[in-house]
C-alpha cells in the first residue's frame, strides 16, 4: 500500500514532466519554424541587395573602361571617333599623365586641367570657340581627310569681330634660346601668342613645340625648309612642304593646325593659284599689319622695334586687330628684350591678346 500510495504522486509527477517536455519541445518547433520562416523572408533580400551591388559596381566599372578606352583612343583618324570630340587632348593627356602619376597624386590635384585649345570635328561644325585666344587644331590632315571622305576645305568662316585684339606672332622657329625665354615672359605676363614654326626645325626641337602647344599658344604651318626659290617655284610645292610640316606636328602632337603664314609674305610671291589651292587644302593664310622689323637688314635694337609697334597700332585699321610680326630665332635677342615692353605698350592702349585661328581678322 505505502508503496501504492508513493507511487502515485510519482506517477502524477513523471506525467507532469512528460507534458512538460512535450511543451517545451513543441515550443521549441514553433520557434524554428518561425525562424526559418523570418530568415527565409530577410536572406533573399540580402543576396538580392548584394547581387545589385555587384551589378552596380560591375556596371559602374564597364562605364569606368569604356571611358578609359574611349580617353585612350589614340588620335589617329584610322577609327575616326563616333561623336564629335572637341577636346581629343591626346598630347596634353600624355604629358599631364608623365607629369602627374594619377595613383601617387591627391585626388585634388588629379583633376583635369582645363583644355587650353579645341580641335575640329569632323565636319568643322565646332570652329567659333567663344574666346579668341582659344588655339584650334585639327585631328586629321588634308590628306586624311580627303581618304576618309571628309571635308576637307574650311565652311565660309565669319571673323570675329571683337576690337583691340593684338596677336602676337612668332616666326621661323623653334630654337632652343630665344623661344624658351619669349614663352617664359609670355607665361609671366599671361599673354598668348601664334607661333609659325618651320617644318625641319620642329623635327629638331619637339620638345620646344610640345611646351608652346601646351601652354596654349597657336602653332601655325610656316612649310618645312622657308626657302623662297623652291616654295614660290609652284603651288605644288609650296603645299607639298605645307603638307609635310603638317605631318610632322601631327607626330609630336597628335594634332595639327588649320593656319599658315607664306615665308616672306603673300604680297609679290602667291599667285591667285596659291590662294585656291590653300582654301582648297582647308588652310587660313594670315600675314600682319604691325612690324617690329626684327628679320630686316636694319637689325632694330628693342627700343625701335617698340617704336615701331607703338606707330603702326595708331593705323586706324590696327586698332581693330593688330597682327604683330616677330620672330624667335636665335640672332632675335632684341626681340626677345623688347617684348614685355611691347605687351606693356599694346596693354596700355587697351589691347586683349588672342591667337590666331580661322577666325581671325584678316590684317588688311
Ligand atoms: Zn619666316
Amino acid at each position: 500500500m505505502q508503496e501504492t500510495e508513493k507511487n502515485k504522486p510519482d506517477s502524477r509527477r513523471l506525467w507532469k514532466r512528460l507534458m512538460l517536455g512535450a511543451l517545451i519541445f513543441c515550443l521549441c518547433v514553433a520557434a524554428g519554424a518561425i525562424g526559418k520562416l523570418a530568415l527565409a523572408k530577410v536572406l533573399p533580400r540580402k543576396h538580392d541587395a548584394a547581387r545589385t551591388t555587384v551589378q552596380t559596381e560591375s556596371q559602374t566599372d564597364a562605364k569606368k573602361q569604356k571611358k578609359e578606352k574611349e580617353s585612350a583612343k589614340p588620335a589617329t583618324p584610322a577609327q575616326p571617333p563616333t561623336t564629335q570630340p572637341t577636346q581629343p587632348a591626346q598630347p596634353t593627356q600624355q604629358t599631364q599623365t608623365a607629369q602627374t602619376p594619377p595613383s601617387q597624386t591627391p585626388p585634388e590635384q588629379n583633376k583635369p586641367k582645363p583644355i587650353p585649345y579645341l580641335v575640329a570635328d569632323k565636319y568643322f561644325t565646332n570652329l567659333r570657340p567663344a574666346n579668341p585666344a582659344t588655339p584650334i587644331y585639327d585631328r586629321y590632315t588634308a590628306t586624311e581627310r580627303a581618304e576618309l571622305g571628309l571635308p576637307v576645305e574650311l565652311p565660309d568662316i565669319e571673323p570675329y569681330e571683337e576690337k583691340k585684339v593684338a596677336y602676337l606672332t612668332f616666326d621661323d622657329g623653334p630654337d632652343l634660346t630665344n623661344t624658351p625665354q619669349i614663352l617664359d615672359i609670355l607665361k609671366e605676363q599671361g599673354v598668348p601668342a601664334t607661333f609659325y614654326v618651320v617644318g625641319w626645325r620642329a623635327e629638331e626641337n619637339p620638345d620646344v613645340i610640345k611646351r608652346i602647344f601646351n601652354e596654349g599658344h597657336a602653332i601655325g604651318n610656316h612649310t618645312y625648309d622657308h626657302n623662297y626659290d623652291t616654295l614660290y617655284s609652284s603651288p605644288n610645292d609650296f603645299l607639298w612642304q605645307v603638307l609635310h610640316t603638317d605631318e610632322i606636328l601631327r607626330g609630336i602632337l597628335g594634332v595639327r593646325p588649320l593656319i599658315v603664314r607664306a615665308p616672306g609674305g603673300t604680297s609679290g610671291m602667291f599667285t591667285d593659284a596659291y590662294w585656291t589651292m590653300l582654301d582648297a587644302y582647308g588652310y587660313t593664310e594670315h600675314d600682319w599689319n604691325v612690324c617690329t622689323n626684327d628679320a630686316t637688314e636694319e637689325r632694330p635694337d628693342a627700343a625701335r622695334q617698340l617704336e615701331y609697334v607703338d606707330v603702326q597700332t595708331n593705323r586706324p585699321k590696327n586698332g581693330d586687330a593688330a597682327i604683330v610680326l616677330m620672330h624667335c630665332t636665335s640672332d632675335k635677342t632684341e626681340t626677345v628684350k623688347a617684348l614685355p615692353e611691347i605687351i606693356r605698350l599694346l596693354r596700355s592702349k587697351g589691347y586683349t591678346f588672342g591667337v590666331v585661328t580661322p577666325m581671325t581678322p584678316q590684317p588688311y
